[in-house]
C-alpha cells in the first residue's frame, strides 16, 4: 500500500499550523512548528498572499495530512461523501472519522493516527470479536473495538493502557482503557470532530 515516507513535520511547516502527527512531540519545545514556524524548502520564508484556489487547496490538503490519506483514496472519499444524505463537507469528514485508525486514536489507544494505523495493520485490534487489519475499515454505531486478547499481554498495550486512563474520548466514542477496549455509540457530529478544516472549502475545490 503506497503511503507518504517523507519527513511529517514538514507537513505541518507547510500548513503553517501544528497537525499534531507525532504524539507526544508534538506538545514538546521538539515540536518543528514551534522552532521554524515557516513554510519548508527555499522560498518557505517569502510572503505569499494565496489564491482562491490556493486556498482551497491547502485546505484539502490539510484534510488529507490530517488523516494520513493519499489523493486518490481522498477524492474516492468526497465521492462517496457527495452520494450520501445531507451536508457534502459534513458527510466527508465523518467518513474520515469513522476509519478504523482514526478511531483506535480517538479512543486514546494510540498516540498518532501513524502509530494506530501501524497498529491496526500488525493485527493486534478486533471490530466486533473478529480481527481485522484494514486501517480503512468504517466503523459503525454499535461496534466494539477491541484490543486482542494475546496483544493485551506485551508491554506496549500495558503502556498504552495506563496512558489512555488520562485520554479524553469524543462523545460519540466510550473507551474502557483497563479492558482495552471501545464501544462507538453513534456517528460523529460536526461539532465533535475537532480537527482545523473548513470543509466547504474542499468541496469548492472539488467542484470546479
Ligand atoms: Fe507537526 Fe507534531 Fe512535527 Fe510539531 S512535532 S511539526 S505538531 S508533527
Amino acid at each position: 500500500m503506497a503511503r507518504y515516507k517523507d519527513a511529517t513535520c514538514r507537513l505541518c511547516r507547510r500548513e503553517g499550523q501544528k497537525l499534531f502527527l507525532k504524539g507526544d512531540r508534538c506538545y514538546s519545545d521538539k515540536c518543528a512548528i514551534t522552532r521554524r514556524s515557516y513554510a519548508p524548502g527555499q522560498h518557505g520564508q517569502a510572503r505569499k498572499k494565496l489564491s482562491e484556489y490556493g486556498l482551497q487547496l491547502r485546505e484539502k490538503q490539510k484534510a488529507r495530512r490530517i488523516y494520513g490519506i493519499l489523493e486518490r483514496q481522498f477524492s474516492n472519499y468526497f465521492a462517496k461523501a457527495e452520494r450520501m444524505k445531507g451536508v457534502t463537507g459534513e458527510n466527508l469528514l465523518v467518513l474520515l472519522e469513522r476509519r478504523l485508525d482514526n478511531v483506535v486514536y480517538r479512543l486514546g489507544f494510540a498516540d498518532s493516527r501513524t502509530q494506530a494505523r501501524q497498529l491496526v495493520r500488525h493485527g493486534h485490534f478486533t471490530v466486533n470479536g473478529k480481527k481485522v487489519s484494514i486501517p480503512s475499515y468504517l466503523v459503525r454505531p454499535g461496534d466494539v473495538i477491541a484490543v486482542r486478547e494475546k496483544s493485551k499481554e506485551s508491554s506496549l498495550f500495558k503502556e498504552i493502557a495506563a496512558a489512555a486512563t488520562h485520554r479524553s474520548v469524543p462523545a460519540w466514542l466510550k473507551a474502557d482503557p483497563a479492558a482495552l477496549e471501545g464501544h462507538v455509540l453513534s456517528l460523529p457530529t460536526r461539532e465533535q470532530i475537532d480537527v482545523p478544516v473548513q470543509e466547504h472549502l474542499i468541496v469548492e475545490l472539488y467542484s470546479k
